[in-house]
């Protein structure tokens, strides 16, 4: 009988990692990387439970690192099997292991530099090389196609709108003349929000694994153009910069059709804009170059290379010469750069030489983890380290909310909602204990459909209507 096992994302929301075995053949469907708690990140350390070379097949569900930046260790150590996503998931992985590998080589070099490691020199997880070995492994599959993994086993793609590339993964197995079917909500986007389509329906499943990131949280209901609109015109009579922290991937490029959006409806002031991120910059490039991603308008704006996400008069700063000239740049101005919590990257360049000014506005468009320098502006905190300085905070700090990428929890309850008949159970990963909980709850509230959130390396079969 098939089984599945839980090795990520259980009673957590990173690493990402679910084992299907059938007929002795093994499928993983994601393959990301533990992130955040060091407890939880020393698992990418350990051996997986499973041996990487017995592993057949890997399908991704979309680019997130936390859903496959473990691929190029599971090479190393060894998987030779083949791995599937789809296309614009492929082209996003190519600059998102390398970079993952790039971060990796940084922190082991910082701790040689420190010696704060046990293990003399320290390692990385893996280089920026092998992340991009891993990455050219990876083999591109459309959308609502079945594409067969072997004889009796088969997986089909549907967008799931949360960022490009993103899939709800269907795998079918098949024997005799029994057929189940296990359908994994991978990261699952908003409904109604710009850009992407909503998420596709659930259609027929035995057997759902739904993320509950958002499972006890409803989002924001004032609209972002009207909290952009907002706080966007009192930053320019503020007469100094906006900074903008946004992660290269999805926000930035949904912050810049916002942007352009009030723009041309003339609710804000035409404003020399620069995206401050080569990463951001690449990503924007693959979202125009994979139409097959949207729908409607959009689609027929990307394929005139009338792309909205790039704003009227938006700069892009490649190289790190362009990124220090817009320091002379004064006035009202708009600069985007990662990293969205300010935790690294160009975005602190921006906020050491702009934060003394009483004129700048920090504007926050994204979640603000506990220790990260985004959530002490938001704090109100009156100096930064930044490169070693305490830089006083005199700008003012703002926040919008509803940009997430991901749905709340009536979204989730809506897209199962759409189920094609009542499956048999339903596994709730990819939350923190309380919402994870939550949701489980509600599914078996609302829904009357059994619900359990599993934990890490839980195993449980995918047999008929036989409960264990
Ligand atoms: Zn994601």
């Amino acid at each position: 009988m098939a089984t599945i096992e839980f090795l990520g994302a259980a009673g957590t929301v990173t690493g990402s990692k679910f084992l299907v075995e059938s007929g002795g053949r093994r499928l993983l469907v994601d393959c990301g990387l533990y992130q955040g708690l060091k407890d939880l990140r020393r698992r990418n350390w350990g051996r997986l439970p499973v041996d990487p070379s017995s592993i057949d097949w890997v399908v991704l569900t979309h680019g997130h690192i936390d859903h496959t930046g473990y691929l190029p260790r599971l090479v190393n150590d060894g998987f030779r099997g083949a791995v599937y996503a789809t296309r614009a998931t492929v082209d996003l992985l190519k600059i998102l292991l390398p970079d993952s590998g790039h971060l990796q080589e940084e922190e082991a070099a910082y701790h040689n530099k420190r010696g704060t490691s046990k293990h003399l020199p320290a390692l990385p997880l893996y280089t920026a090389e092998e992340g991009a070995e891993a990455a050219g492994r990876v083999t591109g599959v459309g959308y609502d196609e079945w594409f067969e993994l072997a004889p009796g086993l088969r997986v089909s793609f549907k967008r799931a709108g949360h960022i490009l590339g993103s899939a709800i993964v269907t795998l079918e197995i098949a024997a005799g003349s029994a057929r189940r079917r296990l359908v994994f909500s991978g990261d699952l986007g908003r409904y109604g929000a710009p850009i992407l389509p909503d998420p596709a329906p659930l259609g027929e499943a035995d057997y759902v694994v739904v993320e509950s990131t958002y499972g006890d949280r409803r989002h924001e209901a004032e609209p972002i153009a009207e909290q952009l609109a907002r706080v966007v015109g009192a930053a320019v009579e503020r007469g100094g910069a906006i900074v903008v922290p946004a992660f290269a991937i999805g926000r930035t490029q949904e912050l810049m059709y916002h942007l352009s959006g009030l723009e041309k409806a003339g609710r804000i002031p035409r404003l020399p804009a620069y995206v401050d991120s080569p990463m951001a910059i690449n990503a924007t490039e693959i979202y125009c170059a994979h139409p097959e991603d949207f729908e409607g308008d959009m689609r027929a704006m990307v394929m005139d290379r009338n792309c909205p996400l790039h704003c009227g008069d938006f700069r892009l700063a490649r190289t790190p010469d362009e990124s220090r000239a817009i320091n002379e740049v004064s006035g009202p101005v708009l600069i985007v750069s990662a990293s969205g919590m300010a935790t690294g990257g160009r975005v602190l360049h921006h906020l050491k030489q702009r934060l003394p000014d009483p004129g700048t506005t920090v504007l926050l468009v994204g979640y603000q983890a506990e220790g990260t320098r985004g959530r002490r502006l938001l704090n109100g905190e009156a100096t930064l380290r930044i490169f070693g300085d305490e830089v006083p905070v005199r700008a003012r700090v703002d926040a919008v909310h509803g940009l997430s990428a991901h749905a709340d929890a009536d979204g989730l309850l809506r897209w199962l909602g759409t189920a094609a008949r009542p499956p048999d159970r339903v596994f709730v990963v990819h939350g923190d204990p309380g919402p994870a909980a939550t949701l489980a709850g509600r599914i078996r509230k609302e829904l009357g459909w059994r619900a359990t959130v599993p934990a890490y390396r839980d195993r449980a079969p995918l047999g008929g209507g036989d409960a264990p």
